[in-house]
Order: structure tokens, then sequence, then C-alpha cells
């Protein structure tokens, strides 16, 4: 179990990295954020939390949200409904590329590349009469924090930059693998990229998958068995086509997003977020990963 110490020592060592990532900068409101921020918070298996750095302060979670869309249709559809229309194999490809979903007839590999978390957020659509609200629910929930909330200039200039995630929404509608209105969709899609969460909250709400399925409130979210196979698809899709990397530096099932977040967890033990605003050319945070693999080396643990 880690100790305060060895997270401060750990953000410390990580800290000359920063200045050498690029922040994400395809909207003004993430290309803003403060590079030189860097965080990491814990909570262990007996539901403690503990933090260094800039670990309270709230942060764009953007594809980290595909985990908790994920989480929600486990809840929602029979595995079939799910699995007939994304796959579960890694992508190889960057997370917002088309180029798959044309060679593939319109089945993304996986549900957390851009195409695969829209199909989720179409299936979500068709299940939820108001799936943001639904979405802000769990959230909060989870993280046990009702401030947790939509950045809403995030989510609306996400929505003016939305031509290459419409591109693919359409592009699956072609193929007939997407039911609900695209712009609804992308509308949706967009607000839950835009969640603003600190690591605290995040590892605090993500405890569930360290958990066997259970929350920290100790409601059985998803079984044990979907909650293995999760963190299997994190594990092998969590981090686009820097996922083998990840695996073998880190060695933990992981979730990034574009600003800068990553959440990682080792099952029965803890769960972990990290978060520094520099991207490296997969899209990942890079003194993050950085964090995470100095903090799987110093205990000494990984899943492998
Ligand atoms: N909102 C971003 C997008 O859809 C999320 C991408 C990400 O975090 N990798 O392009």
């Amino acid at each position: 179990m880690p100790e305060l110490a060895l997270l401060e020592e750990v953000v410390d060592k990580v800290r000359p990295l920063l200045g050498q990532g690029k922040v994400a900068d395809y909207i003004p409101a993430l290309a803003q954020v403060d590079a030189n921020k860097l965080g990491i918070a814990v909570t262990t298996s007996d539901g403690v939390t503990i933090g260094a750095g800039d670990f309270l302060e709230p942060f764009s979670i953007q594809s980290i949200s595909k985990v908790f869309s994920l989480t929600l249709a486990l809840m929602l559809y029979e595995e079939d409904e799910i699995w007939s229309r994304v796959g579960k194999e890694p992508s190889g490809h960057s997370f917002n590329s088309l180029v798959q979903v044309e060679l593939e007839k319109g089945v993304p590999r996986n549900p957390f590349i851009n195409a695969g978390a829209l199909i989720i957020a179409d299936l979500l659509q068709s299940r939820l009469g108001a799936p943001k609200h639904r979405m802000l629910e769990i959230v909060r929930g989870l993280s046990e924090n009702h401030r947790v909330s939509y950045d809403k200039v995030v989510a609306a200039s996400e929505y003016q930059h939305s031509a290459r995630n419409a591109a693919i929404a359409y592009l699956m509608k072609s193929f007939g693998n997407f039911n609900n209105d695209v712009d609804t969709v992308l509308h949706s899609y967009f607000h839950y990229c835009s969640l603003r969460m600190s690591c605290a909250d995040l590892s605090r709400a993500m405890f569930y998958l360290a958990n066997s399925g259970k929350s920290l409130a100790g409601k059985q979210l998803i079984s044990p068995v979907q909650n293995r196979q999760l963190n299997a698809l994190l594990a092998t899709s969590g981090l686009y086509d820097g996922a083998g990397e990840f695996a073998y530096r880190v060695g933990m099932p992981g979730k990034s997003g574009v600003g800068g977040g990553i959440i990682a967890v080792i099952p029965g033990d803890m769960s972990v977020c990290v978060w520094s605003p520099e991207l490296d050319a997969n899209g990942n945070s890079l003194a993050g990963t950085a964090v995470l693999e100095a903090l799987s080396q110093t205990l000494g643990r990984s899943i492998f």
C-alpha cells in the first residue's frame, strides 16, 4: 500500500519531464490549461484516498469517460447487444481514425477509440430518456462528489470542432451500425468527455474496477466477471496504440484522455489517477505515464 511520502517522491522524480510533451490544442478550452500541472491520487482497498501534487484540481476527463459509458452500457444491455456492434481488439490506429471503420464495415475495433465510444453513446441514447443526466448521477455517486459537473464551454467547443467524430458516426450509419440521430448522440458524447473531475474524484470513482465491480459505497455496478472482462479490454486497448508500451512500462489496466488524465487499477489492491496535460505522440499523458511507471516499480506491483 503506497504511503503519502512515496507519492510525493514519485511526483518530484517525474517533474523534470514537464515541458517534453504537447498539450492537446484541437479546442481552445484544452489548449489554455497550465502545462505544468502534475498530480496523483490513489484509493486503496480500504477505501482511503491519498494524493500528491495537483490531485485536487478538476480537469477535463475526456476519453476516460469511455469507461463510465461502457460500464453503463454493461448495466443496461445483454452482452451480445453490445459486442455485435463493437469489437474487443486493439486498433493499432490513432484514437480518432476513420480508416479501420471503413475497411471493417462500420464495426469499430473496441469501445475505447472514438468510433467504439460513439457506438456505446448510441446504445445509451436508445435506452435512456436522459443519458446526460443519468451519466452525471452515476459519476457523482461513484466519486461521492456532488460538485462533479459538465464543462459547458468544453462541450460546446468540442461540438464546434466535431467534423471528424461526425464523419465517423455517419460512416458507421452508412453501414447500418448507428441507430439514433448523429447530432443527438454527438451532443451526449461531448458532454461525457467534458466532465470535470480531479485525480481524487477519478481514483474514487474507478474504485469499482479494482473491487470486483463494487463501488466505494458498496453498490455492485457490474458482476465480478464483467469487471474482469472490462479490465482486460482496458489492458489491451485503454491507451490506444500506446497500449503495448503502457503494459510494458506500467503493467496495469488503464484509460487515458487527451485532457492529460490516466486512470489505472490493480485489481484487489488500488485504483489510481494521474494528471499532467502534456501528451506523448499517442495522445497519452507523458508525465502521467512516467508517474504510474515509477509507482508500479517502487511498489513492485503490476498485474503481470
Ligand atoms: N473529446 C475527444 C474526442 O472525441 C476525446 C478524445 C480523447 O480523449 N482521446 O476527440
